[in-house]
């Protein structure tokens, strides 16, 4: 008998800039390699060390609308003054053929994503320890310019005022539990009734 693949799920982390949502989906996909890797599109300059093609599509503002226009993304959103998107095809695409998916996006594309795959998308909100150790971290990572980490944590608190509208929330205080805890949250969306398209195909026969 074949079995009917189970659609992915759509795993959504969202957080303030620099409480942890990209470590902690890197870490998972370096936990899975099945999980599907979806690149945004942005119109931010690449920073050192960053990728055309891997940690990002850079485009500009002109190409991005065009994109957005033709339907070509699935969501998007302007944060901190820049476009950034997430391409429609290679999500579809990977959903339907099993794969989860792990988007490190902002809480309006967790929004977007939702209405877009109400029964693929889960969400996920990353809080940090507390303010100090959130602008700690954007100073540590060394990416960012001055004025840029002022920006960043003016938009942390009203960024953290949506919290709620995640079916999931944590801490993120140490790496390694904050993984498990992401960990946790996407084996229970496999599990989810909906998703045990093997369950519901093996019972049929059984069951009155
Ligand atoms: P970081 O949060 O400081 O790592 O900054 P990034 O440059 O990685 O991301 C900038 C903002 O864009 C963050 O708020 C992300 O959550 C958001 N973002 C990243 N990718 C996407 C996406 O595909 N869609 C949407 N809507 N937002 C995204
Ligand atoms: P975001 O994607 O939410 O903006 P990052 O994943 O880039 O945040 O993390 C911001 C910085 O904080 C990075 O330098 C990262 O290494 C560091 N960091 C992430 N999680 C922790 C943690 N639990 N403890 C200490 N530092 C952390
Ligand atoms: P950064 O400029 O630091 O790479 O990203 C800034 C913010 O944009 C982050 O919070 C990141 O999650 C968000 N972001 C990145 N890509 C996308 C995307 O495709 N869509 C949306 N809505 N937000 C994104």
């Amino acid at each position: 008998m074949q079995q009917q693949a189970r659609r992915g799920v759509c795993l959504v982390i969202s957080a303030p800039s620099g409480a942890g949502k990209s470590t902690i989906a890197q870490a998972l996909r370096q936990r899975d390699p099945h999980l599907f890797t979806s690149v945004s599109v942005t119109t931010r300059a690449p920073r050192a060390g960053e990728t055309e093609g891997q940690h990002y599509y850079f485009r500009t503002m002109e190409q991005f609308r065009e994109m957005a226009q033709k339907g070509e993304l699935l969501e998007w959103a302007e944060v901190f003054g820049r476009g950034y998107g997430t391409p429609r095809a290679p999500v579809e695409a990977a959903l339907s053929e099993g794969r989860d998916i792990v988007l490190d996006i902002d809480w309006q594309g967790y929004r977007l994503m939702k209405k877009a795959l109400p029964d693929d998308v889960v969400g996920l909100f990353v809080l940090p320890p507390s303010l100090e150790e959130l602008e700690r971290r954007l100073r540590g990572r060394a990416s960012d310019s001055d004025d840029e980490i002022t920006k960043r944590m003016k938009a942390s608190l009203s960024e953290m005022s949506h919290w709620e509208e995640f079916e999931y929330a944590l801490v993120n205080e140490t790496l390694d539990k904050a993984v498990d805890e992401a960990e946790a949250v996407l084996k229970a969306a496999r599990l989810a009734t909906m998703r045990r398209v093997d369950i519901a195909t093996s019972l049929k026969s059984l069951l009155p």
